[in-house]
C-alpha cells in the first residue's frame, strides 16, 4: 500500500481525518455519566457520517431476494467473496421459484466459493421453498416472518429490513459489537441485548445509517487486531485510542479498502462510492 494510495482519498476527508487524529484523546478524570456517554455516541456517529457519507451495505444486490440470499451466504466470509460468487448463481437462479427447483449440487458447485456450501445450499434452497410456498415468490418485509425462514436469524432479516424495505434496524456483526463495546456504549456481549442497548441511545431514524457507517469504520480503521488510531478521526471521542497503532505514518499504511487506495467489496458500488469496484471472482485487484 503506498502513501499515494492514502492521499487518493484526500477529496473524501484525509485533511480532516489526518487532523483529527492528532487531536488529543480525552482521558475522562472521573466515570463518564450516561448523559455525557450519549453525547458521545452521538457526537461519534455524526463524525462517522462525515468521514463515511457513502456508507452503504457492502453486499451486490438487485432486489430483497438477492439481498436475503446474499446476506446467508455472507455467514463465515467476507461480502467480497459473497459479491464475487452472487453474479453466477443469480443469472441461473434469478427467482424463489427457480432456486427452489434446482439441483443440489449445481448450487454447490456455484457457491462452493462461499464457504460451508453444503449447508449453505441447503439454507438458500430452504428460504427458496419457503417463499414460493407461504409468501408468493416474495420477500415478506416483517420480522415477525423474515425470522420464521430457515438460516434466516435477526441480523440477517435486519439487513433486509433495513436496506430492501427501509425499515430502520441495528445490524449487530462482528465489527459493530467490537466497536461500540471500546467506545464504551454498552458492555454486553450478547447481540440482542447490544441491540436494544444501542436502540436506546440513538432515534430510530438513525439505525440502519449508524450501522453502515460503524461496520465502514470496523472494517477500514478499527480492526479487531490492529485499530489504526494513529489514522483515525474519533480519537478524541474515543476511550480505546491507543489499542492499536498510533504512529500515523504505520497507521495510515493498516487503511483497508478505499480508504487505503484499494478496491472495495462490492462489484456493483452504489454511485458516490469514492474508491474501486472489487475485481470479478479470479481477477486480480
Ligand atoms: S480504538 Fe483506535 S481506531 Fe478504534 S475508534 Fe478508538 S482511536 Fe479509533
Amino acid at each position: 500500500m503506498s502513501a499515494e494510495g492514502n492521499s487518493a482519498v484526500g477529496e473524501h476527508g484525509v485533511s480532516k481525518r489526518v487532523k483529527a487524529a492528532n487531536r488529543k484523546p480525552v482521558k475522562p478524570a472521573k466515570p463518564e455519566s450516561r448523559l455525557a456517554m450519549v453525547r458521545r455516541a452521538r457526537k461519534i456517529n455524526r463524525e462517522l457520517a462525515e468521514v463515511f457519507p457513502y456508507a452503504h451495505p457492502e453486499l451486490d444486490f438487485r432486489n430483497p431476494f438477492e439481498l436475503l440470499v446474499a446476506t446467508v451466504l455472507s455467514a463465515q466470509t467476507t461480502d467480497l467473496r459473497v459479491n464475487q460468487t452472487t453474479p453466477a448463481l443469480f443469472a441461473k437462479y434469478p427467482t424463489p421459484e427457480d432456486l427452489a427447483a434446482a439441483v443440489p449440487e449445481e448450487v454447490e458447485e456455484l457457491i462452493r466459493p462461499t464457504g460451508f456450501f453444503r449447508a449453505k445450499t441447503k439454507s438458500i434452497m430452504g428460504l427458496a421453498a419457503a417463499l414460493r410456498d407461504d409468501f408468493g415468490g416474495e420477500v415478506p418485509g416483517r420480522l415477525d416472518d423474515l425470522v420464521k425462514l430457515p438460516g434466516v436469524g435477526r441480523k440477517t432479516a435486519f439487513v433486509v429490513l433495513g436496506n430492501a424495505f427501509g425499515v430502520p434496524g441495528i445490524t449487530v456483526d462482528t465489527h459493530f459489537m467490537r466497536l461500540v463495546r471500546r467506545w464504551k456504549w454498552t458492555e454486553q456481549e450478547d447481540p440482542v441485548k447490544i441491540e436494544a442497548e444501542i436502540a436506546e441511545i440513538f432515534p430510530k431514524s438513525e439505525w440502519t445509517m449508524l450501522s453502515h457507517r460503524v461496520i465502514f469504520h470496523g472494517r477500514r480503521i478499527c480492526h479487531a487486531r490492529k485499530p489504526a488510531c494513529g489514522a483515525c478521526p474519533i480519537t478524541h471521542l474515543c476511550p480505546s485510542y491507543g489499542e492499536g497503532e498510533t504512529d500515523p505514518e504505520k497507521a495510515r499504511k493498516l487503511l483497508k479498502y478505499e480508504m487505503g487506495g484499494l478496491p472495495g467489496q462490492r462489484l456493483n458500488p452504489p454511485p458516490g462510492y469514492p474508491g474501486r469496484p472489487a475485481p470479478p471472482l479470479g481477477a486480480s485487484a
